[in-house]
């Protein structure tokens, strides 16, 4: 998987959900609320949080000359917050205007902030694709819209990591296509039904499963059902003719465990 160290990168890149990721994420929203919070009332503030700010953007492989560009400030100045101007012999500097930390403290490493070659989590992406070939877009034409050849297509379904270019690329083709229908942009019934039945085999969830901002959420999982996670999803699945997915087999086992431990 990933040769990432965990904390705030891997929380971010790879999705790890891990206690010391949760942790890096959470004392990053600590350091960046308190630095925010102290930005509001003095004149000058403490450089150090936003220098640890732009060293965890960095982490995330943004570039200095990137984050500059998102914050909208100049590139020189986050450098003297970093290493000062030795050039000048003087040190990082301590003390910064509040409205420059809180530029750089509003930047967030997302996708469109990240340097297109950057590799990360494939979950969002592999669901989105899922999600079209569930409800009848063959693989095929995906490729095609993604200017790829099937081969490099299937792979990019199997590999644990996804360029962030990558990553944008079916983001926009999903939010293109998930509304429309596939026979209405050249597939064949019969290509749609075998999408279809693909991504039924492999327990593919449908575009209806999910909540968009779900999407890259490690913690998420689809909603076949309406009701899924409950103990009625099982039967919800059985009468609509689909897999039974794990939050339900897992609402079933404790509802039998209660049961029987009420028996
Ligand atoms: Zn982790
Ligand atoms: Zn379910």
């Amino acid at each position: 998987m990933s040769a990432r160290p965990h904390g705030y990168a891997r929380y971010r890149l790879d999705g790890c959900r891990c206690y010391p990721c949760a942790t890096a994420r959470s004392a990053y929203d600590d350091n960046r609320t308190r630095a925010l919070i102290a930005g509001t009332w003095q004149p000058w503030t403490d450089a150090a949080p936003v220098r640890t700010h732009i060293e965890h953007l960095r982490s995330c492989s943004m570039g200095l000359r990137a984050i500059a560009a998102a914050a909208g400030v100049d590139r020189k100045r986050l450098q003297a917050v970093l290493t000062g101007r030795p050039e000048r012999g003087t040190g990082p500097q301590p003390k910064v205007r509040p409205a420059l930390a809180a530029a750089v403290l509003a930047v967030e490493p997302t996708l469109e902030n990240l340097a297109p070659s950057t590799p990360i989590s494939p979950l969002g992406t592999h669901r989105r694709v899922h999600a079209l070939v569930a409800v009848g877009w063959p693989q095929q034409y995906l490729a095609d819209h993604l200017g790829m050849s099937p081969g490099n297509f299937c792979q990019m379904l199997r590999r644990p990591t996804v360029l962030v270019r990558r990553a944008l690329a079916v983001q926009a083709m999903y939010d293109a296509l998930w509304r429309q229908d596939p026979t209405a942009h050249g597939a064949t019934p019969t290509g749609v039904a075998r999408a279809k039945a693909h991504a039924l085999a492999q327990e593919w969830a449908p575009v209806g499963a999910w909540d968009d901002e779900q999407l890259d959420d490690p913690e998420a999982y689809p909603d076949w059902t309406g009701v899924c996670g409950t103990s009625a999803g099982v039967n919800q699945h059985r009468r609509h003719g689909l897999p039974i997915c794990q939050p339900c087999r897992d609402a079933l086992a404790t509802h039998r465990r209660a049961k029987r431990a009420a028996a």
